[in-house]
């Protein structure tokens, strides 16, 4: 119930939401469910108490003399409770499952300065650098990748299927080079590196507030099992936390994490699906913040800073956008995308994602943290100086997915004599290499 209150108490910003995002959400179900939860909540607790009187009562009686007259009286009274518990209990894990289910779809609120509507309406926010100008004819990171030998889709479509491939020559030292020079730069301003299980409970899933079952579901789930692939990081890493109160002094706690990422990519479909673009396996360092719900909105500045200062020291061309409602997902209550300038492509594409979740991950997942409270309100001695507990706010931000940084190194770098430059910051990364040159 805790974990619904923020829903609750907040009924008309969540419909106002839900028109905004343009989500499928339906409020009135999810309220009748709730009240359906109550009232069961009701009857368990009556049912175990008129339990506890009846055992209470009789137990002293019937154990030194009682006899079997009077557990014949008594017995069959103990059993038809115990046995209404046991049937409101397993309603009641029903219901909550279901009111789960429906709370999945109602969206976080919206920040009030975002923009409301599709994508379209998305706002910029910073523009850096320009476009790089290019004297000869330019080609698409699909092109380049099989002249210089660096990526094989023919191979990866007979092994796995459509939106695979394999990465080969310099351009795996690419991909390690990426992760290994973003994860240190993501360090270096105080984050907690970490590898991640890749394989995670459906329910950790829906937790974070992605949707792990339907038709259009972007997850893979592992047959006969209640575990799926992760889409991203963030899922474990938002459970590492799940279900515990932390000390206030350990906030905010700052992850950066490696891992790989799968997702179907239902209903994708266009131009940009080509390639690395949009793949079914990548892999991608995320950061993640738990912080005090005061301080979540200068950590999401901070975590578009870094994102910016990372793909600024790359040489690239990109703008941020401060996402319109409509292309939030359900989770987040502000977003700002970065998206690089694709010479292939010949438009901008998105290469990471800022989020700020607020309590939304917090409550389902049930990460919650006991602010201390100021010496001065702190009444009594020998007190303990602790406050109620609160709900923390959760933040993620891509700092490097790694396919879509081959795809503007390999595009934006491009030589007319069919080389690529690396940028200087990767080179200690892959062994000072300076130039991917053809063979
Ligand atoms: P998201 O977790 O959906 O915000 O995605 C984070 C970043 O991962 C995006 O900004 C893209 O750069 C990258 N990305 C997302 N989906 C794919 C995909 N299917 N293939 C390659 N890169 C992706």
């Amino acid at each position: 119930i805790l974990s619904f209150e923020g829903i609750r108490d907040k009924l008309e910003v969540a419909s106002t939401t839900i028109l905004d995002q343009m989500s499928k959400a339906n409020l009135q179900t999810w309220l009748e469910q709730l009240w359906e939860l109550c009232n069961s909540l009701k009857d368990v607790k009556l049912t175990r108490g008129e339990g506890n009187k009846v055992s209470k009562k009789w137990k002293p009686v019937l154990r030194p003399s009682g006899g079997p007259r009077l557990i014949s009286i008594v017995g069959p009274v103990g059993k038809r409770l115990k046995d209404a518990l046991v049937n409101l209990e397993e309603d009641l894990v029903q219901l909550t499952d279901k009111l789960q289910q429906e709370a999945q779809c109602i969206p976080n609120m919206t920040h009030p300065d975002a923009p409301i509507g599709g994508e379209d309406c998305s706002a910029l926010r910073k523009l850096v650098g320009t476009p790089p100008e290019f004297g000869f004819a330019i080609k698409d990171h699909l092109q380049l990748g099989k002249e210089l030998d660096l990526l094989d889709f023919d191979a990866a479509a007979e092994v796995s299927g459509s939106k695979f491939y394999y990465l080969k020559n310099e351009a795996v030292l690419l991909e390690m080079g990426l992760t290994n020079w973003a994860i240190l730069e993501v360090m270096r301003k105080g984050f907690i590196p970490l590898t991640t299980p890749e394989i995670v409970r459906s329910s950790v899933v829906e937790k974070c507030g992605f949707q792990p079952r339907g038709t259009n579901t972007q997850v893979y789930s592992i047959e006969g099992s209640d575990q799926c692939l992760i889409g991203t990081a963030e899922i474990p890493v938002g459970g590492i936390h799940m279900d515990s109160i932390l000390p206030d002094a350990v906030l905010p706690l700052k992850y950066v994490a490696y891992s790989h990422c799968f997702r179907t990519e239902a209903g994708a479909a266009g131009s940009a699906t080509r390639g690395l673009y949009r793949v079914h396996q990548f892999s991608k360092v995320e950061m993640f913040i738990l912080c005090r719900p005061e301080d979540s909105d200068s950590y999401h500045e901070e975590l578009i800073q870094i994102e910016e200062d990372l793909f600024s020291s790359l040489g690239l061309h990109f703008k941020t956008l401060d996402m319109a409602s409509e292309d939030l997902g359900a989770p987040a209550y502000r977003k700002f995308d970065i998206e690089a300038w694709m010479p292939g492509l010949g438009r901008y594409g998105e290469i990471s994602s800022a989020s700020n979740c607020r309590d939304y991950q917090s409550r389902r997942l049930g990460i919650r943290y006991r602010p201390s409270v100021e010496p001065s309100s702190n009444l009594k001695k020998g007190k303990a100086n602790l406050g109620p507990t609160q709900f923390v706010h959760t933040l993620n931000a891509t700092a490097c997915a790694v396919p879509r940084m081959i795809v503007c190194l390999l595009e934006n770098f491009q030589q007319e004599d069919g080389s690529i430059i690396i940028p200087e910051v990767l080179r200690p990364f892959m062994g000072g290499l300076e130039c991917i040159r053809p063979r």
